[in-house]
């Protein structure tokens, strides 16, 4: 909280890209791994329109266990390839305490998904480990209960956190979520860590998540994630919300001109 440390924590990499600091960081790339090239090409656009951070999923946690459920660690292979031929940092999504090996080699950032929010063997875990998180908001969790779920990770000493707004469950049914802004200033005010908005799962409609993007930088955001797809409509999952790489260019034009006016 606010009370035990004034400052805002600034995540440093060793590449020299910060998160929490002055520049708005963006991660960008596919909901999931689908195969070396697709991972390949999307890196390469991103990083062309300014991303400095690809995320991509090899854990895929599906509502029906009968969709595709990831590439696994050939997905995290496919990752690291990337990280290497692009420079881009890598985020993923970690599901099971049993690949935090894998993930330690092959990703920069482990993601802890809105599903597994309150997963508190999971959040010890990644609190014992030397890397940056990334923790999602619950899909019904009160900002409470987001933050308590962070002091789990941070109670084991690792205290480089960011806290994502992915939309929450509502009444509403014309968005797969409503993506609570709310929730950036009042997180900004009781915590010193980064906060994240994800406007592709906050509004799970690819229309929406430009304008959404640039309500998240000017409520105060420090970083977006925004899935980007080659070929939506193909998309192994979550192709609704995806933004074609040209789409993207503009999402990204847009968010620089609101970062420059807060
Ligand atoms: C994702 O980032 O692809 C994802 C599964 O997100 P969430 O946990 O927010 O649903
Ligand atoms: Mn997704």
């Amino acid at each position: 909280s606010r009370e035990f440390k004034k400052a805002d924590t600034v995540i440093t990499f060793p590449n020299g890209v910060t998160i929490g600091g002055p520049e708005i960081q963006v991660m960008a790339g596919p909901c999931a791994v689908e195969s070396e090239e697709q991972l390949l090409y999307v890196a390469e656009r991103v990083k062309k329109a300014g991303a400095k951070i690809l995320r991509g999923g090899a854990f895929k946690p599906r509502t029906s266990p009968y969709t595709f459920q990831g590439l696994g660690e050939e997905g995290l292979v496919h990752l690291s390839k990337a990280r290497e031929k692009t420079g881009l940092l890598v985020i993923t999504e970690l599901m099971d305490p049993r690949d935090l090996p894998a993930m330690m080699e092959h990703t920069d950032i482990i993601q802890i998904g809105a599903r597994n929010m309150q997963n508190f063997r999971l959040l010890f875990d990644v609190g014992e480990v030397n890397k940056p998180v990334l923790l999602k908001r619950g899909l019904s969790a009160t900002i409470k209960e987001f933050l308590m779920a962070a002091e789990y990770i941070a109670s084991r000493g690792n205290q480089e956190i960011i806290l994502c707004e992915r939309g929450i469950r509502t009444f509403e049914t014309m968005t797969r979520n409503t993506l609570d802004l709310n929730a950036v200033p009042v997180l900004k005010s009781l915590t010193h860590l980064p906060v994240l908005v994800d406007p592709s799962h906050g509004t799970g409609r690819w229309d929406l998540v430009t304008p959404m993007a640039r309500a998240g930088v000017a409520a105060g955001c420090d970083a977006l994630m925004v899935e980007v797809h080659n070929n939506p409509e193909q998309a192994f999952s979550d192709g609704e919300e995806s933004l074609k790489p040209d789409k993207f260019d503009r999402l990204m034009e847009e968010v620089r001109k609101v970062a420059s006016a807060v």
